[in-house]
Order: structure tokens, then C-alpha cells, then sequence
């Protein structure tokens, strides 16, 4: 049986707020085909509110006209991944879950036994949260889907969760504030105090999406799963990472051999 991964990749990625970044989801797709061989893989992809802006545009401060843009641009995000995904003959399947769907037992085993069909059968299921309906990660305007993909990565059961950001890792301060900021290559324990920092973009601490990716990480290693933060722009590292075991960047959680952070 093979390894199964969980892949999240944040919206800063497959859009530029206005538009899809369509070279990056293509390079995203055919990292996912070169993995494919080694791995089963379950994709957590934001993206739809772009993807619905590009054909309508309404005000995304309003949230309701979030919800909206979401519910236009979630087939368009789909039918993208569709087209690209053929030529690897790769066909996606879609799940759209909300933070309470892993709160019900019953649903968790539904959804369960419904990736397990699809990994069967070399489908490529595609989860998103439910904007339309959740509000959840919509009124947050950081950190979209990470903790979403580390529920998916536990009651799925995959060994792995890989976060594809905009970032090489997690660094000892900000690295877009901080040109000198130093890559912590393998992180064993987060503390309370770093989980517990203001995550609201713009704030004084300037953490960005950073905090809910950490609060990923934490719940994933209190459940002896492990994960893999590093660029979404630059796949390399985590191919060479995941493929030929050769770490050169991104931050690997795992139990052993890490720091305190
Ligand atoms: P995504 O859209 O991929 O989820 P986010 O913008 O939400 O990404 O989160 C990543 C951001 O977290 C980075 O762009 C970076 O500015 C910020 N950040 C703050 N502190 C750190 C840190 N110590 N290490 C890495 N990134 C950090």
C-alpha cells in the first residue's frame, strides 16, 4: 500500500487576489503527478472566492459576497484542476467539508469511507471548505484551510501533511520582515506561547498565516503525525524532500530530532 499525503496549498499561491495563477496550479499538478507514483494523495486547495472574482466583481470586503464569489468560482477552480489534471490522466474528485464535519463521528466516517473509494481507484480527491455555507476560514483573513488540512490529515490517515506556502519554512522571525532570518530545518514541540500569538495579519506581531500553520503542526504531533512546510512557488525542495529523502529546505514537524520552539 502506499504512503498517503495530505497536500494543502494556500490561496497566496494559486491566485494573486484578483485572478488564478495558472503556471503555478499547472506546476502544482504536475508536482502532484511526479508524487503520484509514490504516494496517495489528497490535495486541500483554497482558491474558489478568486477563482468566482474573475468573473464577478463584488466587493470582497462584505463577506456574504465572499460566500458568493465562493460559490461561482468553486466549479471554475474544478474544471481548472480538470483540464490541467488530464494531461497527467489524473481525474479529481471534489469533497467540500466544513470544521464541523470532524466533530460528527458519523460524518467523519462517511467522508472517510468515501476517500478511501476514491484512493482506491487512483482518484485525486479535491477538499475545500464549504465557503458558501461556513463562514468559518472566510472572516479570517489568515491562515486559510490549515487547520481544516490537519483534520484531514488525522482522520484520513495520512502519516503526512505538506503545506505549500509562500515561505521556505518556519524561520526564527518573520522572514519577509527579516532578511536575516534563520530556516529551523526540524521543529519536535511548539510551545503554548508561540500557538497563542495574535494571528490577525497587520498586527503588531506580524505573524501572517504563520500561527495557524504552527497550530497545524502542534495537533498533528500530539497525534504522532508528522509535517512539511515549505514553498508553493518553488516545489523542488519538497519534491527532493518527499522522492530521495534529501532535506534541504522546509520545516520538517516530527517527533524526533527537532528543536523546542
Ligand atoms: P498561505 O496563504 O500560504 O496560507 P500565509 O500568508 O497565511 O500563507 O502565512 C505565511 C506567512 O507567515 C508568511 O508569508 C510570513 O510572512 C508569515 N510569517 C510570520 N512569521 C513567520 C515565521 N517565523 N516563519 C515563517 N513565516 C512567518
Amino acid at each position: 500500500m502506499k504512503k498517503r499525503l495530505v497536500i494543502k496549498v494556500g490561496s497566496s499561491i494559486l491566485s494573486n487576489g484578483d485572478t488564478l495563477e495558472l503556471k503555478q496550479i499547472e506546476a502544482l499538478c504536475q508536482f502532484i503527478a511526479k508524487l503520484k507514483a509514490k504516494f496517495d494523495i489528497i490535495l486541500v486547495s483554497s482558491g474558489a472566492v478568486a477563482s468566482g472574482y474573475t468573473k464577478l466583481h463584488l466587493d470582497k470586503s462584505i463577506i456574504e459576497n465572499k460566500q458568493a464569489l465562493a460559490s461561482i468560482g468553486q466549479p471554475l477552480l474544478m474544471e481548472t484542476y480538470r483540464q490541467i489534471l488530464s494531461k497527467y490522466n489524473i481525474i479529481p474528485a471534489q469533497l467540500l467539508l466544513i470544521g464541523s464535519t470532524f466533530d460528527s463521528r458519523k460524518r467523519t466516517a462517511y467522508a472517510k469511507r468515501t476517500i478511501e473509494i476514491l484512493l482506491q481507484n487512483q482518484i485525486l480527491p479535491i477538499i475545500n471548505e464549504n465557503d458558501s455555507i461556513a463562514q468559518g476560514e472566510l472572516e479570517l483573513s489568515f491562515g486559510d484551510n490549515d487547520r481544516l488540512s490537519a483534520s484531514v490529515a488525522h482522520y484520513f490517515n495520512s502519516a503526512m501533511l505538506v503545506i505549500l506556502s509562500d515561505v521556505y519554512g518556519y524561520y526564527d522571525k518573520n522572514p519577509l520582515e527579516y532578511s536575516n532570518a534563520n530556516l529551523i530545518k526540524n521543529v519536535s514541540n511548539i510551545s503554548e506561547d508561540l500557538l497563542k500569538l495574535e494571528q490577525k495579519s497587520g498586527s503588531n506581531f506580524s505573524t501572517g498565516g504563520i500561527v495557524t500553520k504552527l497550530m497545524a503542526a502542534d495537533f498533528l504531533l500530539k497525534n504522532d503525525r508528522e509535517m512539511f512546510l515549505c514553498s508553493g512557488f518553488d516545489l523542488k525542495p519538497t519534491l527532493e524532500f518527499l522522492l530521495n529523502d534529501i532535506h534541504s529546505f522546509g520545516t520538517l514537524f516530527s517527533k524526533t530530532n527537532g528543536v523546542n520552539i
